[in-house]
């Protein structure tokens, strides 16, 4: 069974079937390293630090809810991701899991590049010091103000998406006068998520070009032809939360078939294969990634294998992980409110935050783990559901977890493994003031997107 179900994943009644969450964990104080940012710790008198700083601190400081990133764990995971593909492979940060001006500057800093997918994600790129040419577009209908913008900031590449947009994106670059470096998204027809993955001739979605029916080889044919392109390489993005490199190895095997059908028909060999991002971090302690060593290493052997069977020179290989450097460096702190009992059933702890800042429970049934970590506790076990303050019962951020039973209100708790996809998907439903991002890093807390304030809700209502 999957462990972090995906969106296209089953969602299951509010009811959980017998058996779905495991047994209670023998030390509810522990705080497993799979899933929580590397400078976390309890100390002994029992409270939570982060980056050397006390949570309680933290919460007094910058209130709660909150995201606290721990900035030393997330450039160690780029360092490390940059290492392991060393140079003859390129990193790029899928900036849609999290992106702000200081995200941009540690990229730079640790030699990664930036994938954006909208025109506010190309700003913060640009307004942060990301040279443009280390930036790649992204997206299944970029405007044309996108385009333009984009090409005129002089982006390292666009990935194509569709027929329509080759034009699109050729018309805008003939019209600047630039020639751009482009790769074309295709659908190779593999699904991956979490540990199993699909390997069809077709795939039912709305990104990239088939390779099925020759319509990924008609698109090359087409860039080829036009002045205003410069054709790099072909794109491949298969899933998300993926554990195992088997679908990569399908993907890789379907590119390097089509690299090879470009060069019998034009006699041009394409300089670059990408295979997107989507690997897989610890969201519990069940889940078990893979370092980037191992994932550089076995990706590495798939391409080369590839391509001498293809009697292809290797191509300049990316990816773009996103969730695997920034997921595991935070954690939202919040603030338990009510503690709800229902007999028989489980204890509802609501937290002063929610769906708002995590969507994922909601929208993918995600699996969370939380902990207590305003003190340590020695009381047994009680099985709850930590859920928002929104108007919704889904409003849910861990769907079942065990918390020590004397749990109250005024308590602080954390959710880990919460830095891809909750700020960057965060709402103001109910008007909800999204929350702050706060880095930590050797005993100093320093804010990098701050609290929505009232008055910015009100300046957006113009009346
Ligand atoms: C979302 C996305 C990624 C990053 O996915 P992660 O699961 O965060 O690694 C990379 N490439 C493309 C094209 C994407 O759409």
């Amino acid at each position: 069974m999957s462990r972090s179900a995906h969106p296209a994943g089953p969602r299951h009644a509010d009811v959980m079937p017998e058996g779905h969450y495991s047994a209670p964990p023998s030390d509810l104080n522990a705080l497993d390293s799979r899933v929580w940012a590397r400078t976390v710790s309890r100390t002994p008198q029992g409270a939570v630090t982060v980056g050397g700083l006390d949570v309680r601190q933290l919460a007094e400081e910058f209130g709660t809810p909150a995201y606290f990133l721990d900035e030393s764990d997330f450039r160690a995971r780029c360092r490390a991701w940059r290492d392991a593909f060393g140079d003859e492979a390129d990193v790029f940060y899928a900036g849609k899991a999290f992106l702000s001006r200081a995200v941009v500057r540690w990229l730079y800093e640790e030699g990664l590049n930036l994938d954006v997918c909208s025109q506010g994600e190309l700003t913060t790129a640009l307004a942060a010091g990301m040279p443009a040419e280390r930036i790649a577009l992204h997206g299944n209908n970029k405007s044309t103000e996108e385009i333009r913008r984009a090409i005129e900031a002089g982006v390292g590449r666009i990935v194509l998406d569709s027929f329509q947009e080759i034009v699109r994106v050729a018309h805008i670059a003939d019209r600047l006068g630039r020639r751009q470096p482009v790769q074309i998204r295709v659908t190779v027809g593999v699904e991956a998520h979490t540990h199993e993955f699909i390997a069809t001739a077709h795939e039912d979605q709305k990104f990239g070009i088939a390779l099925a029916d020759g319509q990924a080889a008609e698109a090359v044919r087409r860039v080829l032809q036009l002045e205003s392109l410069e054709l790099v390489g072909i794109h491949s993005h298969i899933g998300s939360q993926i554990f195992d490199t088997s679908g990569f190895e399908v993907a890789a095997h379907r590119v390097v078939e089509l690299l090879r059908q470009v060069r019998d028909e034009h006699g041009v060999e394409l300089p670059e294969i990408d295979l997107g991002g989507g690997l897989g971090i610890a969201y519990t302690p069940e889940d078990d990634p893979r370092e980037p060593q191992e994932i550089a290493k076995a990706l590495g052997a798939i391409v080369t294998r590839e391509c001498e069977g293809a009697g292809l020179a290797v191509p300049r290989l990316s990816v773009e992980p996103g969730r695997a450097i920034a997921g595991p460096t935070a954690f939202t702190l919040y603030e338990v409110g009510t503690v709800k009992p229902l007999e028989g059933l489980r204890t509802y702890v609501s937290v002063d935050g929610g769906m708002s800042d995590n969507i994922r429970t909601a929208l993918y049934d995600a699996q969370y783990t939380v902990s207590l970590v305003s003190r340590a506790s020695d009381a047994g076990p009680m099985l709850t559901r930590v859920v928002g303050k929104h108007c919704e019962s889904g409003d849910i951020v861990v769907r079942d977890a065990f918390m020590p039973a004397d749990l109250a209100p005024g308590d602080l708790i954390a959710v880990p493994a919460t830095g891809a996809y909750c700020r960057s998907m965060a709402s103001n439903y109910n008007h909800a003031l999204r929350p702050p991002v706060v880095a930590v890093r050797d005993g100093e807390a320093r804010v990098i997107v701050r609290r929505e304030t009232e008055a910015d809700l009100m300046s957006l209502d113009v009346g």
